[in-house]
């Protein structure tokens, strides 16, 4: 009954801007999540890729308690003490010397291009302000960011759209390198893609994207907002490659679950921000910092909580491999890295969410026929036995 009301009220005062299951979850704690009608699901999504901890990790909920006791929220007028040790944590673990923070993970990609304008529009001869990013690419869902995405669903109506952009295949280095003009100031990639399946980088793509952007004095802007914060058992996607970006973005994992997003670059780009030259009221500030500060201090606790990652993805690849084999007609394909994990099926997919959710697990559908996976870091064998288990069921009454 309390279901029902809570159902009928969202169809009544939410904007319909997502097509949701029919379940209110109000209760969390590690791998589990508990809707209003008390049934109990297994969490393969992890808030997509937010919840890199799980469910209210015992960490981040004692920070968030003591920090909501001492601080809720100051300005940027002034110092903010969460706020410059998250900053010291992520430049001495990361290529980058500053950061910005900010909200969301739309906010931390809109921040990197207006440093990029920016830089340029400071240099000598400044007629550089067009961006390249990929094909399926996903940024965002701001008017600049939705023009960086390489996905014409999320511009669609929202015309005109920001001079200033284009888009190349992704892994395609030749159509990259013609796409360099004498206007390109920056190249913005993820470094995995997410949407649409998830698309891994040829193994030399992102050194032969670093070389073009050095020949040709162009930055290079990587969108971790996804893979960072350990979601492919490294802390950021980067470290797999061999490459350093420019500038990074971080949101999603970065707050264990706490809505934060982050801006990262080198000293030398982030001289172009200046005071009044970007700012968020709400960017940094000391609750979601404090989240963020323990939701670090447990992702790189002697770095357990990445091999963990490592093995637990290396378990869960496996297993659907085997699945795989057991099924040739349903798996096509199945990629990507640590918890990140894709699954493409030779049939629409959303059947398969719902035969999932009916069984108590939580799967994510991207695009028509792909899986995917982003669970908590902190996921076991057994989480992951139950859910191929079940797959295996569903697959088994698909054939
Ligand atoms: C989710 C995502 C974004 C957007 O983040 P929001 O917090 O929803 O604004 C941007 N880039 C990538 C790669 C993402 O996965």
């Amino acid at each position: 009954m309390e279901t029902k009301k809570l159902l009928d009220d969202a169809g009544h005062y939410l904007m319909n801007t997502y097509s949701r299951f029919p379940v209110v979850l109000r209760k969390g704690r590690g791998m589990k999540v508990w809707s209003t009608d008390g049934k109990e699901y297994l969490d393969f999504v992890g808030g997509l890729a937010v919840n890199c901890l799980g469910h209210c990790h015992p960490k981040v909920v004692i920070a968030i308690q003591k920090q909501a006791q001492r601080l809720l929220h100051i300005s940027n007028l002034y110092h903010i003490e969460p706020q410059i040790k998250l900053a010291r944590r992520l430049v001495i673990n990361s290529f980058a010397d500053k950061v910005f923070f900010c909200n969301s993970g739309a906010e931390a990609n809109e921040a990197a291009i207006k440093l990029v304008r920016k830089y340029f529009r400071e240099q000598p001869v400044n007629n550089r302000f067009e961006i390249i990013t990929a094909i399926n690419s996903f940024h965002g869902r701001t008017i600049a960011t939705l023009t960086a995405t390489g996905q014409d669903k999320i511009k669609s109506g929202f015309e005109p759209l920001l001079p200033g952009f284009r888009h190349v295949a992704f892994n395609d280095i030749e159509a990259l390198a013609a796409a360099i003009t004498g206007q390109t100031c920056a190249i913005m990639l993820e470094p995995i893609q997410g949407e649409g399946g998830v698309k891994m980088p040829d193994e030399s793509y992102l050194r032969n994207v670093r070389e073009l952007c050095d020949r040709h004095g162009i930055l290079l802007i990587l969108d971790e907002v996804q893979t960072g914060m350990g979601r492919t058992g490294k802390l950021f996607a980067y470290e797999h490659y061999g490459v350093t970006p420019d500038i990074m973005t971080l949101a999603k994992g970065l707050g264990g679950g706490a809505p934060i997003g982050a801006m990262l670059s080198t000293a030398r780009i982030a001289t172009a921000f200046q005071p009044s030259s970007h700012g968020s009221t709400f960017g940094g500030n000391p609750l979601v910092c404090a989240a963020a500060m323990a939701t670090l201090d447990v992702l790189l606790e002697d770095d357990l909580m990445l091999d963990q990652c490592r093995r637990m993805g290396g378990y869960f690849r496996k297993k659907l491999e085997a699945l795989k084999e057991e099924f040739p007609g349903i798996i096509a394909n199945i990629s990507g890295a640590g918890l990140l994990i894709g699954i493409e099926l030779t049939r629409n997919a959303a059947p398969v969410v719902k035969a999932c959710l009916d069984r108590g697990i939580l799967i994510n559908c991207t695009a028509g026929n792909i899986l995917r996976f982003m669970p908590p870091l902190i996921i076991t064998e057994k989480e992951i036995d139950l859910l191929t288990d079940i797959l295996e069921q569903v697959f088994d009454r698909l054939s």
